[in-house]
């Protein structure tokens, strides 16, 4: 029989992002339309196993779309990864008659709510990182804000580096993914753009910029991506400057860019992931992510996606792929198949058109 849910709960955890705010509001607005209430669990599972709750109302949401950060607050919490820790968690949740949980973070949030949802707590999962690195998802919430960040400041960073004839060579978080950077040095004309994901070859970059300065270009950027490692990019500012004679500088926003007002399409995408994860925990799914593909909000299998993540990653493990059926295999192979040609579609231009 369908369990009638009357309360549940809802925490943002792991790294922020802007429009974690806008889910929890459309999550709380959702929920308390079809009838249900809503507590805030506040700090992540931290505040799960420490039972540090706040009932949310609309009015207390209200004001929070247009806000970046969370006002869950969050945080990261290993004693979650234990049993004692997930066995604490259950018991605020039966403290407050939670019937079941959003959780709004990454991968790591996921697996998380793998385990709470194995133990008998329903949770459904909603992207809240600026990476977009979760492979089952085209798109993540605080991704589309995170790269109009980058887009600003490197516009600013455009206007000095053409007064005093430079390249500024700017690193952008993603973790070890190169979404922010490929799109992002796309969007500012980058003459390069290293990822972890694609082949970079230096010297036809150097070659570029030499050429493009003959013609009298003054101004270069190059978008370094954080998964390359905290000493490449201002090792290649350095070697810029000695192989184009171009002064050139290191310029690393770090978490600037996980701050901020969140974006129109990061805003209406967590109010969509939000009403659909309400939705579907309502009718009694559980331990699924809301995805995003070719524009339709879906529920994905936590753990198929956690496993598309590491087949797109090559990081399988033995064993990883046997709970699954060869269709489902196939649906897999297929996905990092279309990532792999976003890269390569997306590096082929950047490298054909910037300058
Ligand atoms: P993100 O969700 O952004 O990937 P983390 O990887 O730091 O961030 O994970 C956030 C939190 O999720 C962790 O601090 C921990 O509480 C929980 N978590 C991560 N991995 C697991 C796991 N394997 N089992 C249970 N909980 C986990």
């Amino acid at each position: 029989m369908e369990k009638k849910f009357k309360r549940i709960g809802v925490l943002t955890s792991g790294g922020d992002a802007p429009g974690m705010n806008s889910v929890i509001k459309s999550v709380t607005c959702a929920a308390l339309d079809m009838g249900v209430e809503v507590i805030g669990i506040l700090g992540g599972y931290s505040g799960l196993i420490n039972d540090r709750t706040k009932k949310l109302s609309e009015s207390d949401v209200s004001d929070i779309i247009s806000k970046g950060g969370t006002m869950l607050y969050s945080d990261r919490c290993d004693e979650f990864k234990t049993e004692e820790g997930m066995q604490k968690a259950i018991a605020t949740c039966k403290k407050h008659n939670i019937d079941g949980i959003i959780a709004i973070g990454g991968d790591g949030t996921f697996r998380g709510a793998t385990d709470l949802s194995i133990r008998g707590v329903p949770c459904i999962g909603v992207s809240g990182t600026i990476d977009n690195d979760i492979t089952a998802t085209d798109i993540t919430v605080g991704f589309d804000t995170a790269m109009n960040t980058v887009l600003k400041l490197g516009d600013a960073l455009r206007d000095t580096s053409e007064s005093h004839a430079r390249c500024c060579v700017i690193e952008v978080m993603g973790r070890n993914a190169g979404y922010i950077a490929i799109e992002t040095g796309m969007a500012l004309n980058a003459i390069g753009v290293v990822i972890q994901e694609m082949p970079f070859d230096k010297e036809a970059m150097f070659a570029k910029m030499i050429r493009m300065k003959e013609q009298g270009q003054r101004s270069f950027i190059v978008i370094v991506a954080e998964g390359m490692g905290s000493e490449f990019g201002e090792a290649l500012t350095k070697e810029i400057e000695e192989k184009t004679g171009i002064e050139a500088r290191f310029n690393r926003p770090a978490h600037i860019v996980r701050g901020g007002i969140p974006t129109l399409a990061d805003r209406c995408f967590a109010a969509r992931c939000g009403y659909k994860a309400v939705q579907l925990l309502l009718e009694g799914q559980s331990d699924v992510v809301i995805c995003s593909r070719h524009d339709k909000i879906i529920p994905v299998d936590i753990k198929w996606a956690l496993i598309v993540d590491r087949m797109y990653k090559n990081k399988l493990k033995d064993g990883d792929l046997d709970a699954f059926t060869p269709e489902e295999i196939e649906k897999m192979k297929a996905l990092c198949k279309e990532r792999h040609e976003y890269f390569v579609e997306m590096y082929e231009i950047v490298n054909a058109i910037g300058c």
